[in-house]
């Protein structure tokens, strides 16, 4: 078999979205997902002009070689946008043999090592009354985990508050990424949200008892002694995790937060590669890795990711929020039915339009989600339909502290 096309496709049905297909002399075809919030173009482009020349008359079943060859030849290596790249490759790629295989993709991944995939969706809300709507919400939608945000006083904007709480059936997810020309500018302030967040969760736990798994993101705000105090503070409220409580690029930052606090913690949706987790891992600093497979140079890459985590009692908490394509997020389920180390999987739910885009197989029941049983990946891309929705720029919101100074977001 040859890989005869390979076309990028750039469609914004709810958010923008990269997807790559791959065409092989024999018909078949598999799709990837190379987006990358706020900087898609970027990923687009050096699929186009630097990686489609290299794949035509390729084999598509030499999925280790291509990643090799694609990671290696360039000698730039890592990053987010090649990672991203080389993940859009990766992920057509074993479409394609899985399709070729007449199986599920998991299948070729050693088969299902579970029934079903437990997920967490996002709660949210700008007071306690909003928050416990949202939570009440989320379980209506079948959720048996929940991640939770609120506001805090004091700040006018926080990362993972929804603007409105959910009327008429409309959409209340949060989502960051705003279509304007320019970066919307948020506030911020650690000492408030340090003193805030606790009695959320006190609150939470009186309200919705013991057993519910919450977690939360810290969205890589805080110091290291910061995040050691709000893990301690937090214990009483037995979290899931603790996801990004500090940037993390400084990994031995983490030595100090585990010195402090048994609440687990989970770190890496902006890491791309294994490197990014070398002390983490090896020094069991950490209790889930949060890499998406979009992000981190696709399958084969992450399940050496998680198998090298797995020698460690670390699990996987793999990101799906809806920057992930339909495609990312179902390379993800194959991934997480299949390796033994599956923690959770992040699930915002896609909105209408892109559903209209990417028609999926993935079933969602009682808080599980299964990739379904079509071969391949389970993803059909509707071109005519994505071609109705062009690029639209948009971006990431950041932070200003009171004093101007840009902080982490
Ligand atoms: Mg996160």
């Amino acid at each position: 078999m040859k890989i005869i096309a390979a076309d990028v496709i750039v469609s914004s049905p709810d958010r923008n979205f990269v997807t790559l297909k791959i065409t092989t002399d024999e018909g078949l075809t598999g799709l990837g997902d190379g987006t990358l919030n706020g900087r898609e173009l970027s990923v687009a482009s050096y699929l186009a002009d630097h990686v489609v020349p290299l794949l035509i008359g390729r084999d598509p079943h030499r999925i280790e070689d291509t990643w090799q060859f694609l990671y290696r030849s360039a000698y730039w290596r890592r990053g987010p946008v090649t990672m991203a790249a080389i993940a859009a490759v990766d992920v057509a790629l074993w479409d394609i043999k899985a399709k070729a295989a007449g199986m599920p993709l998991y299948q070729l991944l050693g088969g299902a090592s579970r029934t079903g995939i437990m997920a967490y969706g996002h709660a949210s809300g700008r007071d306690l009354p909003e928050l416990f709507d949202s939570i009440r919400r989320h379980l209506d939608l079948g959720y048996r985990s929940i991640r939770v945000q609120t506001s805090v006083p004091g700040i006018n904007a926080v990362y993972g508050v929804a603007a409105q709480p959910g009327v008429d059936g409309k959409r209340y997810d949060y989502e960051p990424a705003q279509r304007t020309p320019l970066p919307a500018e948020e506030d911020w302030d650690s000492r408030a949200y340090l003193r805030h967040l606790p009695e959320v969760f006190e609150a939470v736990r009186n309200e919705f008892g013991p057993e519910l798994p919450l977690l939360h993101d810290g969205h890589h705000r805080m110091t290291p002694i910061q995040a050691a105090r709000l893990g301690k503070a937090l214990e009483p409220y037995d979290l899931f995790w603790l996801e990004d409580c500090t940037p993390a690029e400084n990994q031995e930052a983490l030595r100090l937060v585990r010195q402090h606090t048994t609440t687990p913690l989970a770190i890496g949706e902006v890491f791309n590669t294994v490197w990014d987790y070398q002390t983490l891992i090896r020094e069991q600093l950490i209790d889930y890795v949060r890499s998406a497979v979009t992000h981190t140079g696709g399958i084969t890459a992450m399940r050496k990711l998680l198998d090298f985590a797995a020698q460690y009692q670390i699990k996987s908490g793999i990101h799906g929020p809806t920057d992930i394509s339909p495609v990312g997020m179902a390379a993800a389920l194959h991934l997480d039915l299949a390796i033994h180390n599956f923690g959770i999987q992040e699930y915002m739910q896609h909105g209408a339009l892109t559903n209209e885009v990417f028609r999926q197989s993935f079933t969602f029941t009682d808080g599980y989600l299964h990739p379904g049983e079509q071969p391949g990946l389970g993803v059909e891309l509707d071109e005519q339909v994505a071609a109705r929705f062009p690029y639209v720029p948009a971006y990431l919101p950041f932070n200003r502290l009171k004093d101007g100074t840009v902080h982490d977001w």
